[in-house]
């Protein structure tokens, strides 16, 4: 057999030596973590306009790694935003904890894809005991599993795709094979207080939500119980454990408990605040959680593991495998987990090896303490907030602060001058009418330091627009 296409450029490629490269990286790496605290929150003008830089042409021939991560230091670094910081509160984030960064580079250059146990034995069984302890810290019943999916939003899709099958199983319907085009109706309700990505999740489920029962929410954005419809066995109950806004926890022993005795399905959508079901200083917030059939939560937000981590967690292992289900010949299934029957996706990264590292870096008293000290930090925030003169708008529940300055107008320019000021990030948003500034405390990298020196950039921004108000009269 004649051996007649070999590339110069891919030998290249097959023979280079990276052993620098993986220098440098380490070195970027560590520059750009030991200058993140030093540095403006939001990146400025002038590096922003630097990633015109990566407008180009794709190169007719190889670039060497070398010159690409120096190309990507040189000008995505400094553009990026210190979310890995202790000055980010913008939306709920979370930073990188320590003990997840080599361990993640490593799983890195295994390449390795769980989809099934024959395709990696390692991260299958690592898959299979973050599972064990999750559900052990979460104090949930040993029957539950967990998928591994990029965040809540697939999370919740997973949720709910399961729960609808589940309901329409139950009628005799087969909606997994057949489709759900001519079946009966599920009967969908949320809270008025619900994130956005159920409603992407019951579009992409099918369910639509145009006719979502919506109960109307109290002043922290709870569920009204008093006010829940009647439900039966062709319902889905979304509730929340952690409003966006105001981190409040809907009534959710009482929403299972009836939902249990109509034969619905609960599921919770938990992205961060499910994480305070690991220390009992929150069990005021998360009695009866256990009760639900499904819940939504995220590795990289509280938890602050990397990203694209989020978990969908099932009462019942077998409804969410059925749902999940894919068939091929060339599929080998094992005695073991087979990552893929546990989510919408085939081919993923080995994710679990963040949050395995994440976990065993903190143990259960750093986790514990970990989520205690946001609620503390939180609440320290908002006391030297009102000390300032802001409204404080919610109680704080969890780690979510919103506040209201003077005015609504005042408030937009409050934020922006923040923003720009560089010391610290956050957003906006509204609130009973009222324009707010969203604090989320949800990085272990906050200190009290840094809420003092955040405290202090209130105070000169407040001071910046009464001189520029009163330069305007
Ligand atoms: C962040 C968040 C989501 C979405 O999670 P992703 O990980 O971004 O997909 C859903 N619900 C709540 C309450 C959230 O805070």
């Amino acid at each position: 057999m004649s051996r007649n296409f070999e590339s110069d450029r891919l030998k290249k490629i097959r023979n280079y030596d990276l052993r620098k490269d993986l220098d440098i990286a380490k070195e970027y790496a560590w520059e750009y973590l030991n200058n993140i605290h030093k540095r403006s929150v939001y990146p400025n003008q002038v590096d922003i306009d630097n990633i015109q830089e990566f407008s180009e042409e794709l190169n007719e021939e190889p670039s060497s790694p070398t010159e690409i991560i120096k190309k990507l230091h040189k000008y995505g670094s400094p553009a990026t935003v210190a979310q890995n910081s202790g000055r980010y509160f913008g939306f709920v984030c979370g930073a990188m904890l320590p003990s997840s960064i080599p361990a993640k580079w490593l799983a890195d250059v295994w390449d390795q894809n769980p989809a099934i146990y024959v395709m990696s034995p390692t991260v299958s069984k690592i898959e299979s005991i973050v599972e064990g302890w999750l559900i052990d810290l979460f104090k949930f019943n040993k029957e539950c599993t967990i998928g591994y999916v990029g965040g809540s939003a697939t999370a919740t899709f997973a949720g709910l795709v399961t729960a609808r099958n589940y309901l329409l199983s139950k009628k005799g319907y087969d909606p997994f094979n057949r489709g759900i085009t001519d079946l009966p109706k599920v009967k969908v309700v949320v809270g008025e207080g619900v994130h956005s990505t159920v409603f992407k999740a019951l579009s992409l489920s099918g369910m639509g939500y145009d006719n979502v029962i919506r109960v109307p929410m109290d002043q922290e954005g709870r569920m009204i119980f008093s006010e829940l419809p009647e439900l039966d066995d062709m319902t889905i109950v979304v509730a929340q454990a952690g409003h966006l806004s105001t981190g409040a926890f809907d009534p959710i022993k009482e929403i299972c408990e009836k939902a249990q005795k109509a034969g619905a399905w609960v599921h919770v959508d938990g992205a961060f605040g499910l994480w305070a079901r690991v220390d009992k200083r929150f069990n005021h917030l998360t009695v009866g959680l256990e009760l639900a059939d499904s819940w939504s939560v995220d590795g990289h937000k509280t938890l602050n593991a990397p990203y694209d981590n989020g978990m969908i967690i099932c009462k019942h292992s077998k409804l969410l495998l059925d749902a999940m289900n894919v068939e091929g010949s060339y599929i080998i299934r094992s005695k073991f987990r087979d990552g893929m029957l546990f989510t919408p996706e085939m081919s993923r990264r080995a994710r679990v090896i963040d949050l395995w590292s994440s976990l065993k870096g903190l143990g259960k008293n750093g986790l514990g303490d970990m989520i205690y000290e946001m609620h503390a930090k939180a609440k320290y925030f908002a006391q030297r907030l009102n000390d300032l003169g802001f409204e404080i708008m919610n109680e704080i529940h969890f780690n979510q602060i919103i506040v209201h300055y003077s005015s609504n107008d005042e408030t937009l320019k409050l934020i922006e001058l923040i923003q720009k000021s560089g010391v610290m990030w956050l957003g906006g948003s509204k609130w009973q009418g009222k324009n707010i500034i969203r604090i989320s405390i949800s990085s272990y990298k906050t200190t009290y330091e840094d809420i003092d020196m955040c405290i202090d950039d209130f105070e000169s921004q407040m001071m910046q627009l009464l001189f520029s108000g009163n330069q305007n009269v």
